[in-house]
């Protein structure tokens, strides 16, 4: 039997398709680094296995070489899997496979096929958080497999998320959270609103820009520009609108942009699997306007820390950006405090991770 209060010694593999730190590998940059510091603040060891380069303040890195993984989001839903030469996963699952005895549980962030595949030839269990809704026939089918034959050591982000999966009952939902004394709440805001997160076709930025150009307000955005030539259509598309790019910011410059904005809009066109984004607005007493699809919709209180409208409808953001002054914007930091702090998603996390240990050690 593992006690509960047992200190733990974890190995996490990293996302990777990026670099930790430069917003390459999305939202779950944020929940590794969050979790991990709250981890080892609290009597446990963690070792992040990143691709080279990956920087997170104070927390040991095991930086591994080689090439990353393209993104899973960029690839058809029947598109096979596919390693590069040198491949930084393999390389990643390589160094896992010679140190896992030094651990009590490796918990994968990779949304990737071959950490699934190489579970059954691991030791020391392995945990696997998936990070983002179903994208792949070959990626649902192993980790479908995975789930049969190791249950309960798949978690994700949301419901609705899991709801993408052929296995939702096989996932234990997690949420996410903050650590809320990053963010300060600003009761004020001028009449700016502010898009976040990366610059690519999934996530609907022109949606935004012309809600936006439409109510004749500014909008910032920030985060990492990972398809050009999509920002090029949209800046030619809207080459009046009153957006500026302000470049991808730590979360501390981030946090001072954004707290000061009338509301965030979030214009995912895929299942978003939580939006990170939505909490940090919400800690900084900013209300959300999003789309009714994916995580932003089990985030949101509806005419109370934001709004939920129609998705793919800019008339429906446009209406909602007029209804801004019902929304108290204290409410939003409460619901972030209330539902979004890092203490809490840690328990979460551990109570994921010693019921796994009971059942396969
Ligand atoms: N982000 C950031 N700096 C920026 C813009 C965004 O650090 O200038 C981070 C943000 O904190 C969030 C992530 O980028 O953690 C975007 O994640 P989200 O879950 O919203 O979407 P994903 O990219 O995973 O689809």
């Amino acid at each position: 039997m593992t006690a509960t209060s047992q200190s733990l010694s974890l190995l996490f593999l990293s996302t990777p398709v990026g670099v930790l730190g430069t917003g390459e590998g999305g939202g779950v940059e944020l929940t590794i680094k969050n979790l991990a510091q709250d981890l080892l603040q609290t009597q446990h060891q963690v070792t992040i296995v990143a691709p080279t380069g990956s920087q997170l303040n104070g927390i040991p890195i095991q930086p591994i070489p080689g090439n990353l993984q393209i993104p899973a989001q960029g690839e058809g839903r029947d598109a096979p899997i596919l390693l590069p030469a040198h491949s930084v996963l393999a390389n990643m699952c390589d160094y896992a496979r010679q140190v896992q005895s030094d651990y009590d549980l490796i918990v994968n962030f990779a949304f990737d096929w071959l950490p699934f595949y190489l579970t059954p030839f691991f030791e020391t269990p392995i945990a696997h958080f998936i990070s983002m809704g179903s994208m792949s026939e070959a990626l649902d089918e192993i980790m479908a497999q995975t789930a049969a034959h190791f249950p309960g050591t798949l978690a994700v982000y949301t419901r609705t998320q899991a709801e993408t999966f052929p296995f939702p009952d096989a996932c234990r939902c997690l949420s996410s959270g903050l650590d809320l004394s990053l963010y300060e709440f600003s009761r004020q805001s001028d009449c700016c609103l502010v898009w976040l997160g990366r610059i690519a076709p999934e996530k609907g930025l022109e949606d935004a820009v012309a809600a936006a150009q439409q109510v004749g307000r500014r909008l910032k955005i920030f985060g990492w520009l990972q398809d050009s030539q999509y920002w090029q259509r949209i800046l030619d598309q809207y080459p009046h609108a009153p957006i500026e790019y302000g470049g991808f910011l730590s979360t501390a410059e981030l946090q001072q942009q954004i707290r000061r904005c009338q509301a965030l809009l979030m214009t995912p066109r895929w299942v978003e699997a939580f939006g990170n984004v939505a909490i940090e607005a919400l800690a900084c007493g900013v209300p959300v306007i999003a789309y009714r699809r994916g995580g932003p919709a089990e985030i949101i209180r509806d005419g109370k820390t934001g709004f939920l409208v129609e998705p793919d409808s800019v008339e429906g953001l446009v209406k909602a950006i007029d209804r801004l002054p019902e929304i108290d914007r204290w409410a939003c930091r409460q619901q972030a405090e209330e539902e979004y702090s890092l203490a809490a998603l840690r328990d979460r996390f551990l109570a994921w991770f010693y019921d796994i240990l009971q059942s396969y050690q």
